[in-house]
């Protein structure tokens, strides 16, 4: 059952054995898997529900609708970075690029050595395979791709390096590059078209708009969830959820926050932020690239992982990709008439910096400055993928370090590469993936949470979001966020169950 703004009259108290807050790429996977498992199940969503009859493919209109602040989330420090996330039903996986990665084993190793946490790989690998499955996690092949990964692979191929095709959880995915902004397709096996559906067959109940403010408490047992619920007209009205579990999942930027306006107390709350810094590079090809056509996110690079640098694909939509362009006047408008022949591709940064989430629910603040290390690597990246668009037959790329905005040439390359590059040298910087605000960890000395997502003191709530991640992964966190949620819901059931019995 979906709850919407005028459902609501009669439901102030509620009831059920689980409240699940968010209904993203963790929430939604808890919900699934507790219904499934004979648990009255409630999901508590401050967003609405969209499907392919709201999109029009124009990303202002979605940002205003799917998108937290429509967008604006950024955080402080220098460069500040650009770092947003979803509002709406399947939370962030629903405006997501549908990359799908599965947790690098070596990053689980360092977890258990550096905080103790008890995770098997092996065990691990059989929930992420569950997860693959129910999202159709599938190869696409190279025409759906699109050009930017076919001219990308070209120059990779000609400098030695290995250029593959991601793996993305689509259905018959046509390639119509709208992936961030609703798949207008219905392709993309995002939350709401995947897990909360299963979810609702089993009969939980989802309340959309309905915002999770405090986690009510009796010493350190947790037995309800207060909410606030805001109609079509802005008016607000309040609805308890009381339930024997209580489940954040709101996300890095928000799970700490709430946590914390309910009284729960831990010197780790909040802080560990990492966000894999990313930027992008440009070129502008002789041949027709048409980069609006084909997936937005079509292929990769991994040959620098071990210097903590991935190159992935990301063409964003014409109207947001056409305004970073450099030049004015003339020069602008002569580069416009050549969009056709515009590629772009992404640099993503494995970062060694940590940031911090402070203010309330209503303005969190993201407090993040990139380490002279990651600026390095960031600017590797660039020069790295600068030089695959040139072996790729590139005339000009354009880069987003002011000091170096246009190569022509490989030896423009190498002067780039031998550069100091500053903090206040690289304003684009964006964020997708913020990690590690209530992390797990051996025991409440390093962190927020045990290894099964259980928040120390505290008897019954757990944490399933990407804010458990103890840190950045070098690779697109979701397929990660979702097979520790599917780890941590197999916990809650059998405690469920034990509970039951005795
Ligand atoms: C543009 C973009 C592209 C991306 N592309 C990829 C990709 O291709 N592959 C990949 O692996 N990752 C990608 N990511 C990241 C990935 O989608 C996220 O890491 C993942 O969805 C995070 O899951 P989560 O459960 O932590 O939070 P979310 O998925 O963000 O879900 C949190 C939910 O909680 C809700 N919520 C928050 N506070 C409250 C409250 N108080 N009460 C009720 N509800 C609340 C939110 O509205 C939201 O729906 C991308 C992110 C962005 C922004």
């Amino acid at each position: 059952m979906i709850y919407s703004y005028s459902d609501y009259e009669h439901s102030k108290q509620l009831n059920a054995d689980v409240c699940v807050i968010g209904s993203g790429a963790g929430g939604a996977v808890v919900a699934y898997e507790l219904a499934a498992s004979g648990y009255s199940v409630i999901i508590v969503e401050e967003g609405g529900f969209y499907s392919t009859k709201d999109y029009d493919g124009k990303p202002l209109n979605s940002m205003k609708t799917m998108w937290r602040g429509a967008g604006a989330t950024v955080s402080f420090g220098i460069p500040s970075i650009s770092i947003p996330a979803g509002k709406c039903v399947g939370g962030t996986t629903a405006i997501n690029s549908a990359t799908c990665f599965r947790t690098p084993e070596h990053v689980v190793h360092q977890w258990k050595q550096r905080l103790q946490v008890n995770l098997d790989f092996k065990e691990l690998e059989s929930y992420c395979e569950r997860v693959e499955t129910i999202i159709n996690v599938t190869k696409l092949p190279w025409d759906v791709l699109g050009n930017c990964a076919n001219i990308v692979k070209r120059g990779a191929d000609a400098l030695g390096l290995h250029c593959k095709p991601l793996m993305h959880n689509v259905k018959n995915c046509k390639g119509c590059g709208t992936c961030q902004f609703g798949c207008v397709e219905g392709a993309k096996q995002s939350m709401e078209v995947s897990y909360i559906p299963l979810a609702l067959q089993y009969n939980a109940m989802l309340l959309t708009h309905c915002k999770a403010v405090k986690i009510l408490f009796k010493g350190n047992k947790a037995y309800g969830v207060q909410c606030v619920i805001t109609n079509e007209a802005g008016e607000k009205s309040t609805c308890t959820v009381n339930a024997s579990v209580i489940v954040c999942a709101c996300g890095s930027m928000l799970t700490p926050l709430l946590l914390k306006h309910s009284g729960v107390r831990n010197k780790h709350l909040g802080k560990h932020l990492q966000i894999h810094p990313c930027s992008r590079v440009v070129a502008l090809m002789d041949e027709e690239v048409n980069g609006w056509i084909g997936v937005s996110q079509g292929a990769y690079i991994d040959d620098y992982a071990n210097e903590g640098i991935m190159l992935e694909g990301i063409f964003v939509h014409p109207s947001i990709l056409a305004a970073s362009l450099p030049g004015v006047g003339n020069d602008f408008l002569q580069l416009v008439q050549r969009f056709n022949n515009i590629a772009a591709f992404g640099v993503m940064v494995h970062d060694t910096a940590e940031g911090v989430v402070s203010g309330n629910m209503n303005a969190p603040l993201l407090w993040y400055s990139m380490s002279g290390r990651d600026i390095e690597t960031l600017k590797k990246g660039i020069a790295y993928l600068s030089m695959v668009f040139i072996a790729a037959g590139a005339k000009q790329v354009f880069t987003p370090l002011s000091p170096f905005p246009v190569l022509h040439s490989m030896d423009d390359v190498e002067k780039l590469e031998h550069a100091h590059i500053s903090r206040k040298d690289i304003p684009e910087v964006f964020a997708f993936h913020p990690l590690g605000t209530c992390r797990m960890a051996g025991d409440s000395s390093c962190g927020v949470a045990d290894s099964y997502g259980k928040c120390f003191n505290t008897d019954n709530v757990y944490i399933a979001d990407g804010s458990i991640v103890p840190t950045s992964l070098g690779v697109n966190p979701q397929i990660t966020i979702m097979t520790l949620a599917t780890k941590i819901s197999r916990h809650i059931a059998d405690t469920l169950a034990h509970t039951r019995c005795v």
